[in-house]
């Protein structure tokens, strides 16, 4: 079960490191927006794997098949990679908005300058 847990966590460790620079090293590089779109969908995904590796957890947890050590150990990396892939997140949205991204009234997605209509929910730019 640890070494499960091990092979996804160093996986996951390599996109985490992967999406950090594209990132950090997204402004002013003059990325097409569609690269920027995906780097943000790729952070959602992240999170929303972290966020499945930790409800798995504490499953196995809960029906008492993962012991203690690995549980605390992996919990305590999860929640570190989801609050960075949130902080990630939080900081490229900013960005975004400031260089001329608009958000959906409607949803709160943040849509590129060259859409008229929110790519999330359809209503129209403000
Ligand atoms: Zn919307």
């Amino acid at each position: 079960m640890s070494d499960f847990f091990e092979a996804l966590s160093w996986i996951s460790g390599r996109y985490l490191g992967f999406f950090h620079e594209r990132v950090s090293g997204a402004p002013g590089t003059g990325l097409a927006f569609e690269d920027e779109l995906r780097v943000l969908d790729g952070l959602r995904a992240e999170v929303e794997k972290y966020s499945g590796y930790l409800a798995r957890l504490e499953d196995l947890h809960s029906r008492g098949e993962v012991d203690t050590e690995t549980y605390s150990r992996l919990k305590k990396e999860y929640e570190e990679s989801l609050a960075e892939l949130n902080a990630s997140l939080s900081g490229l949205k900013k960005r975004l908005v400031e260089s001329g991204w608009w958000v959906c009234a409607k949803c709160g997605e943040v849509n590129p300058p060259v859409l008229t209509k929110c790519r999330k929910c359809g209503r129209g730019s403000p």
